[in-house]
């Protein structure tokens, strides 16, 4: 057990201690830059054996980011050799195992390490932390960076255990099972399930794709970049700029927030018009074309991008399954229509836990505050990153922050950037604390829930935008708002306790 954090004296700067809970993008995100600052001491907890997350974890086949490549990356490390306008799930994982090698970050990681509490000790105001072995340390400040999509949802499904072949959740890939020539039962149509069908037809046997509801899917070119194109990216940084900050990629996510928060801007219509236009003209079979004709309005779910699924979903020996299950056999599928659809093979793409961020750690702030009992029914967190009762303590990708079709780096990049002038006066010792103040979450919520309720994800489709109470818990208001609210904390919004 190590106690290092001392307790600061007024007015005296001192070397914070912080502890970055998770080694995905986001916490490797905040150790590289507190390295480079080195003004502080860091320990990264990663429960894991390796870095990376999501890239880690989720392995299918067809794993590919949906932004694109160049715009998916640190705003500081730029990558000309990304293979593709899109890059592939693996490539993402080496990128970030790259960066770890470059800066220099992996000593401060300790792998293996379930933090499973966080309690802020109010005399001594630091925070002590306890992971799966009963180990102990304590920490000025902490930073929860564990991830949105990181608990796998495992749908409730009568005779799932029973199930004959082979099963797995689709972030869970049992790479040791045969896949080509069997029958593949892929359940769910959010990106992962659209993914993984495009990937797997023409290599199953016989291959369904299970669906509750099918998805407005938005035609999406990937093309490989040659290595003319890549030496031209090494050649000339500019070229890598103009795809991540240019008009077109741009002018993209700003369409597309505006579209989200007015369902009826214009913006808003000319998307419908996209993913109509690719369903009438991609899929022949009228029967099938209404089948795969959703009952809701496009974004209202999250957006699934993609070049080939219409044309793989008519491949001979695919199968697109539109309706509910009624269980699993030890043989398959059985939907409520009465048919079975055989499969040695049944891949869960049904998504994750969507509400749990830090949870099921056990966080508890000043005064004996519980973070469980905060977010109950739904957690919210002030621009994703900071709540009141839980003193220098702050989330990357926190609840209500931005998740949509544009990429998480450059939100973690604005929030870590924010959380690093809230760390100032903490260093300047010019405060032991910083707090948010509860009226600021109360307001932030009050405008949130308002905002929220006129977004395209409250448009009547169920999704896993929507927390506990039906209120969709993204960002409901422009990517520009974003981008000022977190350019600088306002003072006004904080306590700064000595
Ligand atoms: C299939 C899939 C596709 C995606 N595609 C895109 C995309 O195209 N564009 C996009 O912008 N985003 C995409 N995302 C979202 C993606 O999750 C983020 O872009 C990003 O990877 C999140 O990084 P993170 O560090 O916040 O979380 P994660 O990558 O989830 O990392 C969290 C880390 O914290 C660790 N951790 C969690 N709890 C503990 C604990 N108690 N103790 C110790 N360690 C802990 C985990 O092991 C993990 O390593 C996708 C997500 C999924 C699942």
């Amino acid at each position: 057990m190590s106690t290092s954090a001392q307790t600061p004296a007024p007015g005296v700067p001192r070397r914070l201690r912080i502890a970055v809970i998770g080694a995905g993008m986001a916490g490797i995100l905040a150790a590289i830059r507190l390295k480079a600052s080195a003004e502080h001491e860091v320990v990264v907890f990663e429960k894991a054996d390796r870095i990376g997350g999501t890239w880690r974890e989720n392995t299918y086949p067809g794993l590919t980011c949906d932004v694109p490549a160049h715009a998916y990356t640190y705003s500081f490390a730029p990558n000309p050799d990304w293979s593709s306008y899109l890059a592939p799930g693996p490539e993402i994982q080496r990128y970030f195992e790259a960066l770890v090698r470059r800066y220099g970050i992996a000593p401060l990681i300790r792998f293996g390490c379930a933090i499973e509490s966080c309690r802020f000790d109010d005399e001594g105001r630091r925070w002590t932390i306890t992971d799966s072995a009963g180990r102990q340390d304590d920490f000025d400040v902490v930073i929860a960076a564990t991830g949105v999509l990181h608990h796998p949802n495992t749908p409730v499904l009568p005779g799932l255990d029973d199930f004959a072949g082979e099963c797995f959740h689709s972030a869970r890939w049992d790479h040791g099972v045969a896949l080509d020539g069997r029958r593949i039962a892929v359940i769910g149509s959010g990106s992962t399930g659209v993914q993984i069908t495009s990937a797997l037809a023409g290599r199953a046997a016989r291959l369904y794709h299970i669906q509750r509801t099918p998805q407005w899917i938005m035609p999406m070119p990937n093309q490989p970049y040659t290595d003319a194109q890549r030496a031209a990216f090494r050649a000339d940084p500019g070229l890598i700029d103009e795809i991540r900050y240019g008009d077109h990629y741009t002018g993209l996510v700003r369409r597309f927030t505006r579209a989200i928060i007015d369902a009826d801007s214009p913006e808003m219509l000319e998307i419908e018009a996209i993913v109509r236009d690719n369903l009438e003209r991609s899929v022949r079979d009228p029967a099938l074309r209404e089948a795969l004709r959703p009952n809701y309005r496009a974004a209202c779910k999250r957006l699934i991008y993609s070049s080939d699924y219409y044309e793989k979903i008519q491949h001979p020996d695919v199968e697109a399954v539109v309706g509910r299950i009624e269980c699993i056999e030890p043989e398959g599928v059985r939907m409520k229509d009465g048919s079975l659809k055989p499969a040695d093979v049944l891949v869960l793409a049904t998504g994750f836990q969507a509400d749990r961020f830090v949870r099921p750690i056990k966080v508890s702030g000043r005064d004996g505050a519980d973070l469980d009992a905060q977010w109950s029914p739904s957690p919210s967190a002030y621009l994703g990153i900071a709540l009141p009762d839980f003193p220098n303590f702050f989330m990357i990708n926190g609840p209500t922050g931005p998740v949509g079709n544009f990429s998480l780096i450059d939100i973690a990049e604005r929030q870590w950037a924010y959380i690093e002038q809230l760390l100032a006066p903490l260093a300047r010792g010019e405060c032991a604390l910083v707090e948010l103040r509860a009226e600021t979450l109360r307001d932030y919520d009050r405008r949130r829930i308002a905002a929220a309720r006129r977004t395209i994800f409250a448009s009547g489709c169920a999704s896993w935008y929507l927390d506990a109470t039906g209120v969709p818990a993204s960002w409901p208001w422009s990517y520009e708002e974003f981008v000022d609210c977190t350019a600088q904390p306002n003072p006004a919004d904080y306590l700064f306790m000595a």
